[in-house]
């Protein structure tokens, strides 16, 4: 029989000897260590029960230092049950507390004659009490905090080569609540040697930053909360005005995040003491020297910070005290006009005097006058400027929607950063002009009069602006389901403000869209109205079908006779318009997003651009969330020929008022307009039945930060990068439309079971009343701060530029999977901290790319800002070459387990047994594994379905689900290694 005394004399002789392959441990500076065995060369006296198990042994470490480590090698008797506990230890302030094993463990397989008493694995334990409790140990009394295995173990082997396998662990316990703690090691029949124990919490050691001090501080008691200290100005400076200083302690133990500062007192300076003398200013602590007064500017004090501006010149707010004052622009010159009937283009040249500056614009004041006697009045918002009507930056606009016959003056003024602050008489060129005759407006409010199985009734306003005497309304229609290819569009005239269209198909869906004429031409078609043909009645005889097929063929014969000119017969069966480039408007021109606001009756915008589902057609199984107006569902919609589908439901609750009603169903009505792979698609709307119902295309994974934060670290970059592109993808093509989301963030996209992510959430995007990140900000009105552009918190300049910045803020949740953006800082802070140049840091992991082009979406300016379509481009380029996707060496990586098959990963990306049973969730068996030795990865890879089932796993679904990871991974490590395990 083995002795007992060999192997633990052998460790003893390993200790002295031998090399250890470990990088050391400089301290780290943030670290306050409660405990370091290695650092006592006295007995650490700890306690060990029953007496014949752990022992403390003196040895020297890899530096020929003394150390005192502690020993047990109970191998060959079953049922051991050794305890050591450490002496107690205060805990200070710490809240999260770090526990560094360092221990060697001698591998089972080497011992002969072991096989059922050897382990090789120990567990780790703690106590809190509030001062010491004796030397009695009493096991029901500890916490149980980890089991501990070797990544390495030694064999007999190792001994000859003197290099002793050293394994390191770390475990975190808190928050703890008590003045302190014991640890315990529990060993069941293991021959380990602990080589040290460190105990150690994280502090932000004080700083003095921004003329502020800031005292040490403890880290918080989660990894990821930030601690706020307010900051202490140092002797002879104060906080500056509503800005007082703070900084944030993170886990780590780094300060970040620096808001507000102090500011030297008057009369002191930061270094050095001598004041500015007249003509002379210094505008800052942090310069050393003063300067002299720049142009147009002067003092006659001294010890001024700034000089003040001459008569007539000025400084703008954002202008620093360094700058020249400067003075508003000449006017523009060579103003010059070119007028297309209700259309006026206006050119001109800068002005001949900039006023010294370089942020020249232009703006266009439109007024409208009567001809006699001349009055004018503002044009007001019909009228329409392109590119804009101020902060022109190029010297030319266009200005459209202009009444027929009418006069008008155009005042083009040059404007610079100055111009609203100077008090003299503006400056401008201006011109009149007389409009010529317009067709006529929009046909918008359509309204179905009678739908029938072959014929609809149609009526509708006459145009707001009918520019002259409407002669004629021309409908064209067409069948919504034939593909653009095939279309064939036909057109029925009326001279009243109503029609009936004819020879129509049953149960067809068509498109309907009115234009009216007059003397000036055709006005531009309305927007497309929806109506489906009634079914078609089922006692029909073949017979009257026939006559019915009759009689639409001879009375399509007679109205191609009747129609005596070429240009008529084309419009009867054409696949083109027939106003003279309209076709190309009409297949060309991006379709725009209509706001549904617009509508006087918000019941017909719905029926506008959204499907009308019967109910019957529908089957709710269960609830999956909880939405503002009511219940969201899973189920099933099968329309009538066509198979059915997985969608999600949303109800209106019951009792709801007609606002409510209303509130609900703009979702549909502005989902409806979209149609892109990722923007979710509408199904249809159930409004003539109860519960009122949205349908939508069911997304498997549900919202994206909460399946990243389900899913966190299972990504590679790359699918990470894929996820953002097709966010942005989507984002692209409604800015294309004309939409601005303003609340998007990764809680508003939805992910499907391919990981295609959608833009969702367009319920109330001009209120955003049902995001819980919204608060009121100063300025009115619900934001959610995180996500947004400050221009758009600061003076509501939502636009698609803002919706960048809050896609950059995605970005950020993307690739830290779903952490909370700016952690735990209050809304104030983020909006302080932003405004100070704050912008959040590179996540775990992230590309230097990828963290460049967040960056660039936050940038303050937001002309600078990228547009999605560059976005889409760049992520692209990134996509086709992952070479640029590499974190650069010496960073903080994250183990990656892809989730190609979510249902067996392999586990060559896990660190240990109980990592990778975590992972299939099957942490259950974690004993069952430890118990019968499998303590490394690789003895896992190579067992086989009766090892599986010797280890207690009866049911069958547990052990397919093991047994598929395990051959995942054997043909993962074959992949990887050539070689890989001996399976
Ligand atoms: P919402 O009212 O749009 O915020 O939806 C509430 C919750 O319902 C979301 O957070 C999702 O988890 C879920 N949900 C909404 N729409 C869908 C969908 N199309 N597919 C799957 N889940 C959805």
């Amino acid at each position: 029989m083995l002795s007992r005394s060999i192997p633990c004399l052998w460790i003893t002789f390993c200790l002295h000897l031998c090399c250890f392959v470990d990088g050391g441990d400089a301290q780290n500076a943030k670290e306050v260590i409660l405990l370091d065995s290695k650092a006592q060369q006295t007995e650490l006296e700890w306690i060990s029960y029953p007496p014949n198990g752990w022992e403390e042994i003196s040895g020297l470490d890899e530096n020929y230092t003394p150390i005192r480590t502690y020993q047990v090698c109970q191998v060959m008797e079953p049922n051991q049950n050794n305890w050591l506990r450490t002496n107690w230890i205060e805990k200070g302030d710490a809240q999260r507390i770090f526990v560094e094993l360092k221990f060697t463990l001698r591998d089972c397989n080497s011992l002969p004659g072991v096989v059922g008493t050897c382990k090789e694995t120990f567990n780790l334990y703690y106590q809190e009490t509030d001062s010491e409790v004796g030397r009695s140990l009493r096991e029901n009394q500890y916490v149980k905090i980890d089991t501990i295995a070797a990544d390495e173990s030694f064999t007999q082997g190792d001994l000859g080569e003197r290099k002793m396998k050293l394994n390191t662990e770390l475990r975190i316990i808190g928050p703890l609540s008590r003045r302190g703690f014991y640890l315990a090691f529990q060993d069941v029949g293991a021959c380990i040697a602990l080589v040290s124990v460190k105990v150690y919490y994280k502090k932000c050691w004080s700083i003095i930053e921004n003329l502020a001090t800031f005292p040490d501080t403890v880290t918080g008691s989660e990894f990821s909360s930030l601690v706020e200290v307010e900051g202490m100005c140092v002797s002879d400076a104060e906080e500056e005005a509503d800005n007082s200083p703070k900084m944030h302690c993170s886990a780590e133990g780094e300060w970040l995040v620096p808001i507000g500062k102090c500011i030297c007192r008057a009369g002191f300076h930061q270094k050095g003491d001598a004041s500015c003398g007249r003509g002379f200013y210094k505008s800052s602590s942090q310069d050393l020297q003063c300067s002299r007064c720049p142009a147009h500017s002067f003092n006659d004090r001294e010890g001024s910070w700034r000089c003040d501006c001459e008569d007539g010149y000025y400084r703008a707010l954002s202008d620093p005290p360094s700058v020249a004052c400067t003075r508003p622009p000449s006017a523009p010159q060579n103003l010059v006009y070119n007028i297309n009937q209700t259309t006026v283009s206006l050119e001109w040249s800068p002005p001949a005097d900039t006023g010294g500056r370089n942020d020249v614009t232009y703006r266009v004041i439109c007024r409208r006058c009567s001809w006699e006697p001349e009055e004018c009045v503002p044009c007001g918002p019909n009228v329409g400027f392109s590119p804009a009507q101020s902060g022109l930056v190029d010297t030319y606009v266009t200005i459209v929607d202009l009444l027929a016959h009418a006069n008008y003056t155009f005042e083009v003024e040059a404007v610079n950063g100055v111009s609203d602050l100077s008090r003299t008489q503006r400056l401008f060129a201006a011109v009149s002009i007389a409009t010529g005759q317009a067709a006529p407006s929009q046909v918008s409010e359509v309204i179905k009069e009678k739908v029938q199985q072959r014929s609809v009734q149609l009526s509708w306003q006459e145009p707001q602006q009918p520019n002259g005497v409407i002669t004629e309304y021309e409908i064209k229609y067409y069948e919504k389901d034939q593909s653009q290819k095939d279309r064939i569009y036909s057109t029925v005239r009326s001279k009243s403000t109503s029609a009936t269209v004819n020879n129509l198909k049953p149960s067809t869906a068509y498109v309907f869209q009115i234009r009216a004429f007059t003397e000036a031409g055709y006005g531009t078609y309305g927007p497309r109205v929806e109506i489906t043909t009634k079914e078609e009645n089922t006692d029909i005889t073949l017979s009257s079908w026939l006559m019915l097929s009759l009689v639409q063929f001879f009375t399509c014969l007679i109205k191609l006779v009747s129609f005596s000119h070429f240009h008529h017969l084309k419009s009867c069966l054409h696949h083109k318009a027939d106003q003279e480039g309209d076709e190309e408007l009409y297949f060309q021109c991006t379709k725009t997003y209509i706001d549904p606001e617009t509508y006087e009756d918000p019941n017909r915008a719905v029926h506008q651009f959204a499907k009308e589902l019967d109910a019957s057609c529908i089957k709710i199984e269960r609830v999956i969330g909880a939405g503002e107006f009511g219940e969201v569902c899973s189920g099933r919609l099968k329309l009538p020929g066509k198979r059915d589908v997985s969608v999600a439901i949303k109800t209106l609750k019951v009792g709801y008022t007609e606002k409510q009603r209303r509130d609900f169903l703009c979702e549909a009505s502005i989902m409806g307009q979209f149609d892109h792979p990722n923007v979710v698609h509408l199904e249809g709307v159930v409004t003539r039945g109860k519960p009122v119902m949205i349908v939508i295309e069911y997304m498997e994974n549900g919202s994206l930060d909460a399946f990243l934060r389900k899913h966190d670290g299972q990504f590679t970059v790359i699918q990470l990068v894929g996820m953002l592109r097709g966010i942005a993808a989507g984002m692209r093509y409604l800015s294309d439309m004309g939409y601005v989301h303003r609340d998007l963030a990764a809680r508003n996209i939805l992910v499907n079971s391919n990981l295609v992510c959608k833009v969702s959430d367009f319920g109330l995007s001009r209120v955003i009343d049902d995001d819980p990140e919204a608060v009121y900000t100063t300025t009115g009105g619900k934001i959610p701060v995180r996500w947004t552009a400050p221009e758009a918190i600061q003076y509501r300049k939502f636009t698609s530029a803002s919706d960048v910045w809050s896609y950059g803020i995605v970005m950020w949740e993307v690739m830290s999977y779903g952490e909370r953006p700016y952690w735990d800082m209050s809304n104030q802070d983020v909006i302080k901290a932003i405004e100070e140049g704050y912008r959040l840091p590179a996540p775990m992991d992230c590309p230097p790319g990828l963290h460049q082009l967040m960056l660039d979406c936050w940038q303050k300016d937001r002309a600078e800002r990228p547009k999605f379509d560059q976005i889409v481009g760049i992520l692209d380029k990134m996509i086709r070459n992952p070479n640029t996707l590499k974190t650069p060496v010496g960073t903080c990586t994250r183990p990656i387990s892809p989730l190609l098959d979510q249902s067996t990963p392999d586990f060559t990306a896990f660190r240990s047994v109980g990592e990778w049973l975590e992972a299939i969730k099957m942490e259950r068996y974690r004993d069952n594994f430890t118990a019968a030795g499998y303590s490394s990865l690789e003895s896992v890879a190579r067992m086989s379905i009766e090892d599986v089932m010797r280890l207690g796993i009866t049911l069958v679904g547990h052990q397919k689900k093991i047994m598929s990871s395990i051959q995942t991974t054997r043909a993962q490590m074959l992949h990887l290694h050539g070689t890989g395990v001996q399976v």
